[in-house]
């Protein structure tokens, strides 16, 4: 017996009934008739697979109300949370993670790569409190942390061994930021060197400004390939890769894709950030997703930060960073939004090594049941997330409502309050 079977929802573009047994889909066809412990009547809403958050920082959000913010002239983003964050405590992060957690739960996501920050300001208290929700959210939301090095790693003596330490209390993702330090090569062999070591993949904050002096994302690919590391590096912003000369990107990004690098595009804290100095005009700093994408890279979006001087609006809702990703990269054609949500799904699944992930039989039944018929509706009305399904349990439940007059829910015989748009 099957324990519950979703009937009717919208899987791969057409009505189907889908039975969960044991955390994970048995079948998908129309019209299952095998008995089940409950079933769900979801009949014209489109199923995508549980979303996937690939780069976030939840150690260091919800404090946007402690800070100034970014100002004309004013310090950056860098400087403004290194100074909140030496007041963090344990209790502090576990607080504000949690609130992001609750709330990407609720938006639909199933699974999320989180970068933790460890240096002399905030020592391994974020490794702490992340490793104490991690442990609570089992059976909600598969948490995966990163041993983030966000100040870079050659302005004291105590960061390199923080990192390490960190990999040893079980963080199983190592992650450097190159352009925080001026031997951007020292520092990404020094992860390499370490990464190695340790076995673990790495992600890297890399190239995100629009000074292509800077640019390191190519040395990237080539220790990747001179270390055998395909396929387990990933790189956050990729900025630069915007204002590069067409030819010399085309090339970068064939050795991106022949590295198996993933690129993780981060739209809402690009356009908050970037372009700020520009007298003629502002450039908005997100980088090229659909040439990688056109090009074989894996390339997945994803929220980052979370009400913070970094992204004062920023909020862990993948539907919310579609939209966003849609409008700034232009992604507007019907084929196109029909794959935007491969970036917040099957694409960072890849990213975060997410066995069994999918909507096909045998993956786990990590399912979002949207209030929409298809991608593209979902998109740009941002339908309600309906039910949320972790592993073949419904972890949220959401609903809207809403009242129109009559001459409005276009019907003349409702009743003024009846009936949806
Ligand atoms: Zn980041």
């Amino acid at each position: 017996m099957d324990d519950l079977i979703l009937r009717g929802g919208i899987v791969g573009g057409a009505p189907q009934d889908l039975a969960i047994r044991e955390g994970r889909i048995r079948e998908i066809r129309p019209g299952i008739a095998t008995p089940a412990g409950a079933t769900l009547d979801i009949a014209g809403k489109l199923v995508l697979p549980g979303f996937v958050e690939s780069h976030i920082h939840p150690d260091k959000a919800f404090v946007a109300d402690r800070s100034p913010g970014l100002g004309r002239g004013g310090p950056t983003a860098q400087v403004l949370v290194a100074a909140l964050k030496q007041a963090f405590t344990v209790e502090d992060v576990y607080t504000r993670a949690r609130r992001v957690m609750r709330l990407a739960v609720r938006h639909g996501t199933t699974a999320m790569r989180a970068h933790v920050e460890i240096d002399p300001y905030v020592g391994l208290r974020g490794v702490e409190a992340l490793l104490r929700l991690q442990a609570e959210l089992a059976g909600f939301l598969d948490l995966q942390l990163v041993a983030f090095a966000q100040e870079g790693i050659f302005h004291d003596d105590a960061s390199r061994d923080l990192l390490r330490e960190g990999l040893r209390l079980g963080l199983p993702v190592l992650g450097g930021c190159p352009y925080m330090d001026t031997d951007q090569r020292g520092h990404i062999d020094w992860f390499f060197d370490t990464a190695e070591a340790a076995g673990v993949p790495l992600d890297f904050h890399c190239d995100s400004s629009d000074d292509v002096s800077r640019l390191t994302c190519d040395y990237v690919a080539e220790q990747t390939i001179a270390r055998g590391m395909q396929g387990r590096v990933s790189l956050g912003h990729l900025c630069m890769l915007d204002v590069l000369e067409p030819d010399r990107r085309a090339r970068v990004i064939d050795r991106l894709r022949e590295a198996g690098i993933h690129a993780v595009s981060l739209p809402a804290t690009e356009m908050h950030v970037r372009g700020r100095t520009d007298p003629r005009r502002t450039w908005r700093g997100v980088t090229r997703i659909e040439e990688l994408r056109a090009a074989g890279v894996n390339v997945a979006i994803s929220t980052n930060n979370i009400v913070n001087p970094f992204t004062p609006y920023g909020h862990p809702d993948l539907l919310r960073q579609a939209l966003v990703a849609a409008m700034a990269a232009h992604l507007g054609n019907l084929d196109q939004l029909a794959w935007v949500p491969e970036l917040i799904t099957v694409n960072p699944a890849r990213i975060l090594g997410l066995a069994d992930y999918g909507l096909r039989e045998g993956a786990r039944a990590d399912l979002v049941v949207l209030d929409a018929t298809d991608p593209a509706q979902a998109i740009t009305e941002q339908s309600e997330k309906l039910w949320v399904l972790k592993a073949g349990r419904v972890v949220a439940r959401n609903t809207r409502t809403t009242e129109l007059v009559a001459a409005l829910s276009g019907d003349a015989r409702a009743p003024i309050g009846a009936g949806t748009p």
